[in-house]
């Protein structure tokens, strides 16, 4: 019903690129769904560190910007030609059309998900991205046994839970590290075997495999452990450099992966694992089986107002969060 729908959304953009103050409220023109799209009344979106490179310049977009592809929320109407989706229910979404970080956004139906009944509003915003990117590092990138030793840092983060969560449900044993006493107890808590602070971490991941090394290192911190994940890789093992929170990763030089016996690189992201429908479903439907089953919980470190996004970006970024923050309009 057109005539119910508003005239304007509220958006929370980057004027241009910087610190947090670059974030300004800003009444926009609704979004209008296209061919193949649907509008999308957003209950929460995500909030995801690219979204921190996005602002601060690391990632080149234009400005002004609205950050955001990940989000939960109703439809309230259909662009031409969409089929499977109804006006009323809800879905959710890793890649929408248009920031995420507002009271409504456009998706292409091709690329949002019907969310379970069981599944809460803010559990289908939290998941997405993270859940998403979990499952494809442990499945498509370097795909886990059981058995097998696995190195992830940062275990008390969004991604890191998840993983650890993931990876236990395989039979895989998990080391882990994390920056405080508080943070190792969420590690802990999500299942981690071993959680190590960041000093010296190589050596004791060489302790704990018997000098073997682990097959896969999962790496979110990136500038600051790259070093070390390398040298806690067993021969011909893989370093999966999947973020650089506390920096970007510098060019590596082949001949370190071959003195370090065969090792392999490489820098993945969600799009490169979104491939196709069949993809997207079949991550989707294992990451709603888990939730629902009890085998992934989803921990929410934070639910922030929307309009209050520059200090979901500030706590982030301080490292002061565990788990998923979320923004609610
Ligand atoms: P987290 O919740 O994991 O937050 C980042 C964590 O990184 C911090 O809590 C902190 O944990 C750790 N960290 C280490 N050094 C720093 C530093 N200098 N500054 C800030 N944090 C630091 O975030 P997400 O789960 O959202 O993302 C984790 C990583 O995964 C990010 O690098 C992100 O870009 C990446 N990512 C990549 C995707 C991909 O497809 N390639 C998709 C999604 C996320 P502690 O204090 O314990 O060290």
């Amino acid at each position: 019903f057109p005539e119910d729908l508003p005239d304007s959304a509220l958006v929370m953009r980057a004027e241009e690129a910087g610190g947090t103050d670059v974030f300004q409220a800003a009444d926009v023109s609704l979004p209008s769904p296209g061919e193949g799209q649907i509008l999308v009344k957003t209950a929460a979106a995500g909030v995801n560190f690219i979204e921190t490179y996005q602002r601060s310049g690391v990632y080149p977009v234009d400005y002004p910007f609205t950050p955001g592809t990940e989000g939960a929320g109703t439809v309230i109407s259909l662009g031409e030609g969409v089929e499977g989706f109804t006006v009323g229910e809800r879905v959710a979404t890793t890649e929408a059309a248009t920031g995420t970080y507002s009271t409504h956004f456009v998706v292409d139906a091709a690329k949002a998900v019907h969310v379970p009944d069981e599944v809460t509003d803010e559990q289908a915003a939290a998941l997405p991205l993270q859940g998403v990117t979990a499952h494809y590092l442990i499945n498509s990138t370097y795909r886990v046994s059981a058995g097998e030793t696995v190195l992830t840092h940062a275990g008390a983060g969004g991604v890191g839970q998840i993983l650890t969560q993931l990876l236990k449900a395989k039979g895989a044993r998990v080391i882990t590290t994390t920056s405080t006493e508080e943070k190792a107890k969420i590690a802990q808590a999500a299942g981690a075997d071993y959680v190590l602070g960041y000093d010296n971490f190589a050596e004791q991941v060489l302790e704990i495999t018997k000098g073997e090394g682990v097959s896969v290192v999962y790496d979110g911190v990136g500038k600051d452990t790259y070093q070390g994940s390398l040298e806690s890789l067993a021969v011909r093992g893989m370093l999966v450099a999947f973020g650089g929170a506390s920096g970007q990763v510098p060019p590596i030089d082949p001949q370190e992966l071959n003195r370090r016996g065969g090792l392999f690189v490489t820098r993945p992201a969600v799009h490169w694992y979104l491939r196709n429908a069949q993809e997207r479903a079949w991550r989707f439907s294992e990451l709603f089986s888990a939730l629902t089953a009890g085998e992934l919980e989803l921990n929410i470190g934070g639910t922030y107002p929307l309009t209050e996004v520059a200090r979901a970006h500030e706590d982030l970024e301080g490292r002061r969060t565990t788990g998923k923050l979320l923004l609610v309009p």
